[in-house]
């Protein structure tokens, strides 16, 4: 057992999440109670809703939440910000008051059971717990496949990112101040907090079928992250880019010395069509590069400006009686 404190805070974020919302909040207001009531958490534990720019009537589910129970708490986001931001905006302001913060989906899919496992390794010292999917059996062929495909490609480019963890996941409140520290615009939070350190450990869950409503993961939204990943943790495509100019100089080079004597013996060369598939190819690959390049530039560009990552509209927190 260890000394520090054992205030939870539940950060979900929440984008158009109507149909499910109400719902899913009482069950993670049963599982505080439970808790509290085993002794596992202090009774000033709450569950913090936050409201990522939805077009729909989630921020007044939130709010009416938040009259008729302390234990729900309701930040407000100006616009859609994306789960990250969403995620961090929940976290930082939780870690005003809690002693560890377990970030959820709003959906019910990450099994909220596996709760009591995270609160036991923080109990052992723990100060990140990461939660692992056992399964994806719940997905569909192509977010699997996608999925698997990014984690692959992830490994390639040298990024440290956990197979099968999403953003389930513990912190403590000392892992939260050590995030603070990071001011990046471009915020890759499953990539970020594995390389804090910390002592840690993994704890597995299995995922469910979402209770309401549909995935606010779009392709383009999946790929915006994926992107975002990629970049922020790793610049090896910039050097691939640089080897793949190189072999390709080299290779031109050769050829330019065998058109060379080609020509200087007279030899009549077809080749319409290596001609075109070379330039087609070359093209392609350079404009490919060039967007790459321009990834990292846009990034930088975004960096340098330091906008804020997210903007507080309303808030609403209330001190709990016990
Ligand atoms: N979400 C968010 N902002 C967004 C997209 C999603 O806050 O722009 C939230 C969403 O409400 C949910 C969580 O992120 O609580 C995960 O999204 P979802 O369940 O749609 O993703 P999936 O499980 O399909 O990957
Ligand atoms: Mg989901």
């Amino acid at each position: 057992m260890d000394s520090r404190g054992n205030i939870l805070y539940l950060v979900v974020p929440c984008y158009n999440e109507e149909e499910g919302l109400e719902h899913a909040a009482r069950v993670m207001r049963e599982k505080i109670r439970q808790l509290v009531k085993e002794g596992k958490i202090s009774p000033k534990s709450k569950v913090m809703l936050v409201n990522d720019g939805s077009r729909d009537g989630t921020w007044k589910i939130i709010s009416g939440l938040c009259k008729e129970d302390a234990v729900f708490s309701g930040i407000c986001l100006s616009r859609n910000y994306g789960h990250q931001s969403a995620i961090l905006s929940g976290m930082l302001e939780s870690a005003k008051h809690a002693d560890m913060v377990v970030t959820i989906d709003a959906d019910l899919q990450q099994d909220i059971e596996a709760l009591d496992k995270f609160i036991e390794c923080y109990r052992n010292g723990c100060e990140v717990v990461y939660g692992v999917r056992n399964n994806r059996d719940t997905d569909g062929f192509f977010k699997k496949m996608t999925a698997t495909g990014f984690y692959k490609l992830m490994g390639l480019l040298g990024c440290n990112v956990m197979q099968n963890h999403a953003d389930y996941r513990l912190l403590s409140k000392a892992a939260l101040q050590a995030l603070t520290e990071y001011r990046e615009v471009n915020l890759f939070l499953r990539g970020l907090i594995p390389t804090m350190g910390f002592p840690s450990d993994v704890v597995y869950f299995d995922v469910k079928k979402r209770e309401a409503g549909h995935s606010k993961y779009t392709l383009k939204k999946m790929m915006a992250l994926a992107v975002d990943g990629i970049t922020s943790m790793s610049t090896r495509p910039l050097r691939m880019i640089t080897v793949w100019g190189f072999l390709v100089s080299m290779f031109s080079f050769v050829m330019i010395i065998i058109c060379l004597v080609d020509w200087m013996t007279g030899k009549n060369v077809q080749g319409y069509t290596t001609t075109l598939v070379v330039s087609l190819l070359m093209g392609g690959l350079t404009i490919f590069s060039l967007g790459v390049v321009g990834e990292y530039v846009g990034k930088i560009y975004m960096e340098t400006k330091a906008r804020p990552r997210y903007i507080i509209e309303a808030m609403i927190w209330k001190e709990k009686e016990d």
